[in-house]
């Protein structure tokens, strides 16, 4: 008679192996799926956690992948939203608590975009109420330099919720018909992100980076792409006030032959964003010619000393028509969030604060190794500097950071003396290396 194979206890809860309670055993230790997965939640709650776990992680991933979270473009980790449960949607006031972990400054769009992502998630609930009420789709248009964090709050916010994201370059669509990408196909990146799952993809939210790009006095000279950028926005209209989109599920041009998937977009969510270079100033004489005549003196001045936040958000629709934006597709978003410029104090925070910022990140690469990390307050002073002066905003501290940090990272690994490296002001301007601190030799006695 076989002998009955011994049943695996799970070292962590002591429930026994069953059909139903699988069990894994790892290095020799048995775990059940429940336990594994609590780990492996909170390992990714600190993703850089020591190297055993990142390796456990790995092993775990490739032989559980429904175990792992969902496809995370840029490594920052799963938001952790400790309320959401399936039917739970977060607050805007949550919703902002959240974003504040990885978007710095921005104070006045965070609160724009949560009570609008909010609005719109409690509309798909009740689409009709009981007394008839309709309440209307709001997509949102995102105006900032770039670099200020647009593309990250929405998709910090998609995140949050849970809900499929993708993001498209308005300036690579095209009218149908012209060679490029047909607008049909941001709907079927979304469904990509969606893993082909079509209720989930019409819940979605599609970023629409550069809709600034697309007006129509747009001097685009390739001849084979639509030129006037109108026809272009007429294609996106389509699609951004809600329309029945035959999808080729392979994506390209269409087929006669193909099957098409069928996909609504009137509940995905649209959030387009651009820098609209000098909207400010176009505002500002808005506002300053409208008071002529009309305000006093005092009012006059105080249009001067408005902030860039406060004359942004000042936009009305026919500062986006001098963009060559057309009136039909402002209509569609009337959400407007303005972002500012981040300024040299809010680049500092950007290394530093964020769940994901640069500094940490490296400071436990580092400490992985047993080396302490320090950047003095004037290196981040100067880095943030030299980022706004290359003008792309928070987009070129990644750069300027990691290039600084390369000979650092190349050097620790195999020289098992260093305990700290100490990053000065002058080695962001290149003018000294890092300071090393090195563990003092063990003195050897010798023996008489
Ligand atoms: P935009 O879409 O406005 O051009 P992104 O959101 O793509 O800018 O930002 C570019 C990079 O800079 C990203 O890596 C992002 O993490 C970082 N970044 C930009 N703005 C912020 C911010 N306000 N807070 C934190 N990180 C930011």
């Amino acid at each position: 008679m076989a002998k009955k194979k011994d049943k695996r206890m799970c070292v962590f809860c002591h429930e026994m192996e069953a059909d139903t309670w699988p069990i894994l055993t790892w290095n020799g230790i048995n775990i059940c799926f429940t336990c594994l997965e609590d780990m492996l939640h909170q390992m990714l709650r600190e993703p850089m956690g020591d190297q055993a776990a990142q390796h456990m992680l790995m092993h775990v991933g490739e032989a559980h992948p429904q175990l792992m979270p969902q496809d995370d473009r840029d490594g920052s980790p799963v938001l952790d939203v400790e309320t959401r449960d399936q039917d739970s949607l977060p607050t805007p006031e949550q919703m902002k608590q959240a974003l504040d972990n990885y978007v710095i400054g921005q104070d006045f769009a965070k609160r724009t975009l949560c009570v609008a992502v909010y609005n719109h998630y409690l509309r798909l609930r009740q689409e009709v109420s009981n007394d008839g009420t309709e309440i209307e789709k709001s997509n949102i248009l995102l105006a900032g330099a770039t670099g200020s964090g647009k593309t990250l709050l929405a998709k910090t916010l998609a995140k949050i919720l849970d809900v499929p994201f993708c993001i498209v370059d308005a300036t690579t669509l095209t009218e149908a018909g012209y060679v490029g990408e047909d607008v049909e196909n941001i709907v079927l990146r979304l469904l990509q992100a969606a893993n082909m799952n079509v209720a989930k993809a019409e819940r979605g939210i599609i970023y629409v980076d550069e809709i600034d790009k697309i007006g129509r006095k747009t001097q685009n000279v390739s001849i084979t792409r639509d030129v006037s950028g109108e026809g272009v926005q007429q294609a996106l209209l389509k699609i951004v006030e809600g329309t029945e989109c035959n999808i080729p599920p392979k994506g390209g041009r269409k087929h006669p032959n193909e099957e098409y998937i069928r996909v609504n977009t009137q509940n995905i969510l649209f959030i387009c964003g651009g820098a609209f270079v000098g909207l400010e100033g176009i505002i500002r004489k808005r506002l300053g010619s409208s008071s002529m005549g009309f305000a006093s003196i005092e009012e006059e001045r105080d249009t001067k000393e408005y902030t860039e936040e406060e004359v942004l958000a000042k936009a009305m629709p026919e500062d986006f028509f001098m963009f060559g934006m057309i009136p039909e597709l402002m209509g569609r978003l009337p959400i407007f969030a303005p972002l500012t410029t981040l300024t040299e104090e809010q680049l500092v925070k950007l290394l530093t604060e964020p769940k994901n910022a640069l500094v940490k990140q490296y400071a436990k690469l580092l400490k992985m190794n047993n080396v302490k990390l320090v950047v003095e307050e004037p290196a981040l002073r100067a880095m943030a500097r030299q980022a706004i002066e290359r003008g792309t905003g928070a987009r070129a501290l990644r750069g300027i950071f990691e290039r600084m940090m390369l000979d650092i990272m190349y050097t620790v690994p195999s020289d098992k003396t260093i305990t700290t490296v100490t990053v000065t002001e002058d080695v962001v301007l290149g003018k000294a290396e890092p300071k090393l601190t090195r563990r003092r030799p063990k003195t050897t006695t010798t023996q008489k």
